[in-house]
């Protein structure tokens, strides 16, 4: 049996959205008002969306759920899960731990507090019965102000461990504010974290190139080979993995079609430009969606070809930012 990499998932979009509703029924939550059957929830929360702002909505309302007390409950299912029905070996998991803190705590106390969001998520990510490597990627999050931003890196440097990374999301919005991120993260790189970035996922316009000069791997970024391939060469240079999620593109209307991403991979490949595949949110997408389906998609949209397959697995492996070990695949 092989075993996969998974290297860009958020936590808020992880979750099959059945373990949701459950939880949603557990606690009679106000919104199955609006749903009072499974297959209503499910054709809302996996439908796709005409805008990724659309789409980072509903991402929210999953954030709002995941707080302190929950997180448990969300972690092992998310384990089990991966281990199961995926078979992923090593997992990097993301999120912002500000937007699990509570919310009737003042902004100080909710930066304090994100300590304790990150000691649960840790102790949580690993039950002895599903023997899969979690690391962790604190994001960053574009709407947010620096000082807060700045606390997040902060608690990132103190965790570095079960911590591996530094990540910028959120909308893609004021690209002009680069300088501000391009800081954050060298800064990040310099205290011992790996980095990447939510970056030309939906258009070019925020892919600036002094940001390569601090980034591991970049967040999709499939804008670079798709309207500006010249800058790959800069890529393959600095040795910066994409992080391609394919499904993702569909659901957050960047891509009508799997065969587009064609272009992405054979201009990734003349260039010699590494690409991880990914999930981002596999539980907003149709089920089932996970790691070895997205390999299928490709491979059926002709996008890759089965000996490429292996070479991509093992890419995963490679630009891991807390893997330790033999990959099996
Ligand atoms: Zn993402």
């Amino acid at each position: 049996m092989s075993l996969y990499a998974d290297l860009h998932r958020h936590l808020g979009g992880a979750l099959h959205p059945r373990i949701i509703y459950k939880f949603l029924q557990r606690q009679d939550h106000k919104i199955l008002g609006y749903f009072p059957d499974y297959n209503g929830f499910y054709n809302w929360f996996t439908r796709p969306c005409r805008t990724l702002d659309e789409f980072v909505k509903i991402h929210t309302l999953v954030e709002e759920l995941q707080s302190i007390e929950h997180l448990p409950y969300f972690c092992l299912r998310l384990c089990r899960g991966a281990y199961l029905f995926e078979n992923l070996q090593y997992l990097e998991l993301r999120y912002n731990p500000y937007f699990r803190t509570s919310h009737n705590l003042t902004v100080n106390q909710r930066i304090k507090q994100m300590q304790e969001i990150i000691d649960v998520i840790t102790v949580n990510l690993r039950p002895a019965e599903y023997p899969i490597i979690v690391k962790q990627i604190l994001c960053l999050d574009r709407r947010l102000p620096n000082s807060i931003n700045e606390a997040i890196l902060k608690v990132a440097v103190k965790n570095i461990g079960p911590v591996v990374g530094i990540d910028l999301a959120g909308p893609e919005i004021e690209p002009q504010k680069w300088e501000t991120w391009v800081k954050f993260l060298g800064k990040a790189r310099a205290s011992g974290l790996k980095t990447t970035c939510h970056l030309g996922e939906t258009s070019i316009d925020n892919v600036y190139t002094q940001y390569f000069n601090v980034l591991d791997r970049i967040g999709h970024g499939i804008h670079i080979p798709l309207v500006k391939p010249a800058l790959l060469k800069e890529l393959a240079k600095k040795q910066i993995t994409l992080e391609v999620c394919p499904t993702s593109y569909k659901q957050t209307g960047v891509l009508k079609d799997f065969e587009e991403l064609k272009l992405v991979f054979s201009r990734c490949r003349k260039a010699q430009v590494s690409i991880a595949v990914c999930t981002d949110n596999p539980g907003r997408n149709p089920s089932p969606c996970t790691l070895p389906g997205e390999y299928e998609r490709l491979i059926d949209a002709d996008v890759i070809d089965f000996t490429e397959l292996r070479h991509i697995q093992r890419e995963s492996f490679r630009a891991a930012f807390g893997f330790i070990g033999t990959p099996l695949i």
